[in-house]
């Protein structure tokens, strides 16, 4: 895929309290966030140069980084105009914004207690692809060899860059197998989430999702089980085993990048898009819109 790498584009990058040329928005090879992965991200979404759900994205990022045992040296409230003067300086209206935080360079082992902690906020144009007719011929996800950890074994809650090994490695293996996705089980074999991003079946005219023990609860997600409730839809958080996915009719993800996206195929297991993934689809797209944020969030 001939994309313009992400270490050589125009425009500036926040770093650390300035704005500075994207080129030149380095760190050290000697970082503690690269060795051992003490670094903590969040993937956010602006839609008409808003970014959708800015503060829940901004509270789980200092979220993710205490669970990792250090602190973000700037306020939530900071960050959020960070990115959106970052949004405004690219003139960039449909775009994913990506704060990054980790440890620095002060100490380099396993302990690292005094290391400066840092943060980044890059933002680059993406587009919306809403074409519901394509969209609803849904996806194909094969069934990933690793599982989301026991919350005893990681820090499941949080969005740590370490977290994302086995995905990266799963989300591969499909990809090789010609899979859109994989899907993980957890550490009791249960069904967990995508490699990033949220599930949830229907049954009967009835949702069913995982709880979100040991992966995320996505802020997308939360977001959709609103929508459902919207909209009527019983909604039954709940403990699922693959060998159920036999009597699911449809199936969709949910997630900042992948939205509400419809899953055709998990392994042996077939679904058919239909009614409820569209409804949840077209009230997605009318939520994310500026215009409808603002309105849910001066209600
Ligand atoms: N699970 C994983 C592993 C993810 O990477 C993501 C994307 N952040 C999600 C779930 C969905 O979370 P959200 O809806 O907050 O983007």
């Amino acid at each position: 895929m001939a994309t313009q790498p992400f270490d050589d584009r125009p425009g500036v990058i926040w770093y650390d309290g300035q704005f500075v040329p994207w080129k030149e928005a380095k760190l050290h090879v000697l970082s503690h966030g690269l060795h051992y992965a003490s670094s903590v991200f969040e993937g956010e979404r602006a839609y008409g140069g808003v970014v959708f759900k800015l503060d829940e994205h901004t509270r789980r990022l200092h979220e993710s980084a205490r669970l990792l045992g250090f602190e973000i040296p700037y306020s939530a409230d900071a960050i959020n105009k960070a990115s959106a003067e970052l949004l405004s300086r690219h003139k960039m209206l449909d775009a994913y914004v990506r704060p990054i935080a980790w440890r620095g360079s002060e100490m380099m082992g396993v302990a690292a207690q005094h290391n400066k902690i840092h943060l980044a906020i890059a933002c680059w144009e993406w587009p919306s692809y809403f074409d519901p007719a394509q969209r609803l011929k849904g996806i194909r996800l094969e069934l990933a060899r690793y599982r989301r950890p026991d919350p005893a074994t990681a820090p499941s809650k949080s969005k740590a860059s370490g977290l994302y090994m086995i995905c990266t490695i799963s989300k591969h293996e499909a990809e090789r197998n010609g899979y859109a996705d994989a899907l993980m089980l957890d550490w009791r074999s249960r069904v967990a989430e995508a490699t990033g991003a949220n599930v949830f079946f229907v049954k009967d005219g009835e949702l069913h999702t995982p709880t979100p023990d040991c992966f995320l609860d996505g802020i997308t997600r939360r977001t959709v089980i609103e929508l459902a409730k919207r909209r009527g839809y019983k909604l039954n958080e709940r403990a699922i085993m693959p060998e159920e996915m036999t009597g699911f009719s449809e199936c969709f993800l949910t997630g900042t990048a992948a939205e509400v996206t419809p899953v055709s195929e998990i392994g042996p297991y077939h679904f058919a898009p239909g009614e409820i993934t569209r409804h949840l689809m077209e009230d997605y797209t009318a939520a994310v819109q500026p215009k409808a944020h603002a309105m849910a969030a001066s209600a």
